[in-house]
């Protein structure tokens, strides 16, 4: 009889969904060389992915240029940035009440103009 099973780690990294396009500034080297990265490391065994090792991905930020990664729980800009691209879905916010939306048809163009002047005169 003769067993061969390997246990392992995997680490599933991609882009995160809907900062793919995101630049932001690496806090290490100064770059604008940052990118948004999700990533979930896996216990495996004989190669397959079997134990997450946490329940949800990590959300970091990376930079290729020094390899510096850096969660995005620290990155409060990035999360920002994040939510202006329209990731509403990813239910990473904790404000709000949940069933807001009544923001949805203002605050579209605050900063097109700049002084709101009244439309009468
Ligand atoms: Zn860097």
């Amino acid at each position: 009889m003769f067993f061969f099973f390997t246990c392992g780690t995997h680490t599933f990294t991609s882009r995160l969904k809907g900062a793919e396009s995101l630049t932001v500034q690496c806090q290490n080297c100064g770059n604008f060389s940052g990118h948004v990265y999700k990533r979930w490391e896996w216990f495996t065994f004989c190669f397959i992915p079997v134990i997450p090792f946490s329940l949800k991905p990590y959300k970091e930020v990376g930079c290729h240029i020094c390899n510096f990664y850096q969660d995005i729980k620290y990155r409060p800009d990035v999360q920002q940035q994040m939510s202006w691209g329209g990731g509403q879905e990813q239910g990473g916010v904790m404000m709000g009440p949940p069933g807001g939306g009544h923001n949805n048809g203002w605050g579209a163009a605050p900063m097109a103009g700049g002084a709101q002047h009244p439309q009468y005169k």
